[in-house]
């Protein structure tokens, strides 16, 4: 099952990949994670992309290709993957349905409001990843519940930069949709509800 998660910022790209990367047993796969995990290991590849991603711009596409290309080709991706916040242009999307198949794109749809909430309200732990929000939030302050570690917010979580992503994501989605529509891949999801909600409505649309 090759499946890939498209939506705006805060639409649950991530919580969802990772219940459906359980649910279905297939490999998570986010470039955005693995950028961050670059950087924070200070890799050449991570401090060229962070200037991008700092600013909330999109990191290059023969990067991103090049990072998805070689994740891929390892082992726990075999019995298949979803690919989280990518494709992110036109290009990406092309160049990638030449060399892998895709069984079916995901598409979270959410207002801009509740985008904007989401994400300037979300926090990250800084152990194990684990995401809180405004409507997941942690039972202690700035304390992970499920690690006990520091929750702390990304940099291109900012609402400056958050108008950013928003701007540039609502700039290159159309064509991206276009493609997967016309080939029939795609599943448009309203991403507002509870996680719960919207992960049941993710497995219907999966499995039918
Ligand atoms: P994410 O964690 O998916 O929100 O991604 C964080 C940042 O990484 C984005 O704002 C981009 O700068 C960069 N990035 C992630 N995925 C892609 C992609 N498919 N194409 C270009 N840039 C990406």
């Amino acid at each position: 099952m090759n499946l890939i998660i498209i939506g705006p910022p805060g639409s649950g790209k991530g919580v969802q990949s990772s219940l459906i990367s359980k649910y279905f047993k297939i490999a998570h796969i986010s470039p955005g994670e693995i950028l961050r995990e670059e950087f924070e290991k200070k890799t050449k590849l991570g401090i060229e992309a962070e200037k991008y991603w700092r600013n909330g711009n999109l990191v290059p596409d023969e990067m991103i290709l090049k990072i998805v290309k070689k994740r891929l080709k390892q082992k726990d991706c075999k019995k298949g993957f979803i690919l989280d916040g990518f494709p992110r242009t036109l290009n990406e999307a092309q160049k990638f349905l030449r060399f892998s198949k895709l069984n079916n794109v995901v598409l979270l749809d959410i207002p801009d409001k509740i985008s904007i909430r989401r994400i300037t309200g979300r926090r990250e732990c800084s152990k194990c990843d684990a995401i809180y929000g405004p409507e997941i939030p942690s039972k202690k302050k700035r304390i992970c519940d499920k690690c006990s570690g520091k929750l702390y917010q990304r940099e291109d979580d900012s609402p400056n930069v958050v108008k950013n992503r928003l701007k540039i994501y609502h700039k290159s989605i159309n064509p991206i949709i276009n493609l997967f529509k016309n080939k029939r891949l795609l599943a448009k999801i309203e991403g507002s509800g509870s996680i719960q909600d919207v992960f049941n409505k993710v497995k219907e649309k999966l499995t039918t």
